[in-house]
């Protein structure tokens, strides 16, 4: 009897060992799994032509990559057009991702800054980077003179500190990708029509909608970085 009752207790702890080991394999199955989906999302992205390394080098987590799968097949060209006589680089951006700036109280850079090698208001062209529909349009006391484009993905492309729109744009009218949009230029921090209070150059914000945020912010830096060999040059 005695000896019986060891055997069942011997089984028992023989039972739970078996459980624990399936509960774990269960476990690490769905752990691949989640892992091996990130995978092939990411991999789906670099299908299309998107260069998720390149994000990746940036730290952008794998989240947020998916976000700029959205708009990705959009980009067509770099936002500002060099001269065509000029020879070399002619424009110049850095990282700048939630940079601190001041103005109006403390915030985060939501943006990318473009800036021309000649510092001049109103040289240089701006165009669309995508195809799209003009979503607002007019002065913002940060943003001064921009344009908001949604391309047909669904990215926003807010294009500030024009110095002056090419022609009088509607909200809701079409747009190609590589139309002239405006200037760059140095409109923006404070009322309607003050200009000059920093270098003249183009803040390019890129968002998207997700499922908890109306406007969420990415770093347009990579998107820059990609189209950097899709510069217009015009004969200006
Ligand atoms: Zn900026």
């Amino acid at each position: 009897m005695i000896c019986k009752v060891k055997l069942w207790a011997d089984g028992g702890i023989f039972v739970r060992k078996w459980l624990l080991g399936l509960c774990l394999l269960l476990f690490l199955d769905t752990q691949t799994a989640g892992h091996l989906r990130e995978k092939t999302s990411l991999q789906d992205l670099r299908d299309r032509g998107i260069p998720t390394r390149m994000l990746e080098r940036l730290e952008i987590p794998a989240e947020e990559i998916r976000l700029y799968g959205i708009f990705w097949e959009d980009l067509q060209y770099f936002p500002a057009a060099g001269r065509k006589e000029v020879q070399g680089q002619q424009f110049f951006f850095e990282n700048s991702w939630h940079a601190r700036r001041t103005f109006q109280g403390e915030r985060l850079h939501e943006g990318c800054d473009i800036f021309g090698r000649e510092e001049k208001s109103g040289y240089y062209p701006i165009l669309s980077m995508t195809d799209g529909i003009v979503e607002k349009v007019g002065w913002l006391p940060l943003g001064g003179y921009r344009i908001g484009i949604r391309s047909p993905g669904g990215g926003y492309f807010y294009y500030a500190h024009l110095s002056s729109y090419a022609r009088e744009f509607q909200t809701g009218e079409q747009i190609k990708a590589g139309e002239v949009l405006g200037f760059l230029g140095d409109t923006g921090y404070g009322e309607e029509g003050t200009a000059g209070k920093f270098v003249p150059h183009l803040h390019l914000g890129i968002y998207v909608r997700t499922q908890t945020e109306e406007d969420h912010a990415l770093n347009p830096y990579p998107v820059l970085q990609f189209l950097q060999k899709r510069q217009k040059n015009f004969f200006y």
